[in-house]
């Protein structure tokens, strides 16, 4: 089984005497710090001139530039855009990190593929919230915790997975749980997810369930509240209670419907092209693609994206919602 950590397994002291810089202060980056400075830590934030300065400066921050919070820093938690990690480091972090200093991450992706080696003199560790940062600050702020990873891909000082637990309970997590897992796990499974069930799996899905309703000519409407509203409802089920809860509460038609017809949706074919996205995140391809992609500023996912904001499915959404008084904002 994995090994668990809760609340008490965690040394707060071990941060006392630190300062930690966290670079970026985007989703993770406004969460984590907001959190660690009210947990007692002493936090510094490394930026670019721009909107998260100001929003960090707002919230009571010392901001300084990438390199100047490193050259503070005991404790460096990047939370910059993965992508552009590997150039900020080799150009800022790198030149002006301290011996013994530690290296964290909320994603194992730079680490894992060889985008980022760190020297031997300093910590590695991960520390990757299960939840987006506004959630990783509004679950701290109600006394709770969003559960967490921890890994250790280098131990320079002999202290490096006390620190991660550390940072952990800063952050909340250990509220909740911190499991250990390691930067190939984490990264291997993380992209996994989100590519063949979590945003790929399901948008997928929903979009192929709508075209066939609406290319059998029922209303877009209709198939609107059919394939995408009403997927939450039956998501918020699963996640309360697992798949037996969800079949509790729906009709015995839909159950004998879903246990039927589910398997025929998702057959062979889903299998292995899973078993292939897997395959091409294990062996870099998808890691290459990717920096690849954005070397050259990303012509296909530009096109891919500006192809789903035009689809009908997102016009029809949209005028739909707009009728919804919990959707208006
Ligand atoms: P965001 O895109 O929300 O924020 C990125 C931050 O980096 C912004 O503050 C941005 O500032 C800053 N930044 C970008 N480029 C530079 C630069 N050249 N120099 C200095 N600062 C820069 O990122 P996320 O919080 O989503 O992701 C951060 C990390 O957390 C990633 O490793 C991600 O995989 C991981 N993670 C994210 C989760 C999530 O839910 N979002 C969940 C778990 C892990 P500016 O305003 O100047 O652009
Ligand atoms: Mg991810
Ligand atoms: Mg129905």
């Amino acid at each position: 089984m994995v090994q668990k950590y809760y609340e008490s397994d965690a040394d707060p002291r071990t941060l006392e005497d630190k300062t930690v810089a966290v670079i970026g202060y985007g989703s993770q980056g406004r969460g984590q710090a907001l959190n660690l400075r009210d947990s007692g830590c002493r936090v510094v934030i490394g930026l670019r001139p721009g909107g998260s300065w100001q929003k960090a400066s707002e919230d009571g921050f010392e901001v300084y530039s990438v390199a100047e919070a490193v050259k503070r820093a005991d404790v460096i938690q990047i939370l910059l855009p993965d992508e552009n990690q590997g150039a900020i480091y080799r150009a800022e972090i790198s030149p002006n990190i301290r011996e013994n200093a530690c290296l964290m991450f909320s994603h194992g992706f730079n680490i894992h593929y060889g985008q980022i080696v760190p020297p031997p003199t300093v910590d590695v560790v991960m520390v990757a919230p299960k939840g987006p940062g506004h959630m990783v600050r509004r679950t701290y702020e109600e006394g709770k915790g969003v559960p967490a990873l921890i890994a250790v891909h280098q131990d320079a000082t002999g202290g490096a997975h006390a620190i991660a637990l550390a940072y952990a309970r800063g952050i909340g997590a250990t509220r909740a749980v911190v499991l250990e897992t390691t930067f190939a796990e984490e990264t291997e499974t993380d992209l996994f997810g989100e590519q063949a069930v979590l945003c790929g799996g399901v948008t997928s899905l929903i979009k192929a369930g709508f075209e066939t309703l609406v290319d059998a000519g029922y209303a877009p409407e209709m198939a609107y509240l059919e394939v995408l509203h009403e997927m939450k409802l039956i998501v918020d089920l699963i996640y309360e209670g697992g798949f037996t809860q969800m079949r509790d509460s729906i009709s015995n038609t839909a159950q004998y419907g879903d246990l039927t017809r589910g398997p025929r949706v998702i057959g062979p074919e889903t299998y292995m092209a899973m078993q292939e996205i897997l395959e091409e995140i294990q062996n870099g391809k998808f890691a290459k693609e990717w920096m690849l992609e954005n070397m050259v500023n990303r012509p296909v996912f530009n096109a891919l994206t500006r192809a789903g904001e035009e689809h009908l499915i997102e016009q029809v959404g949209a005028e739909i919602r707009g009728f919804m008084p919990q959707f208006r904002k």
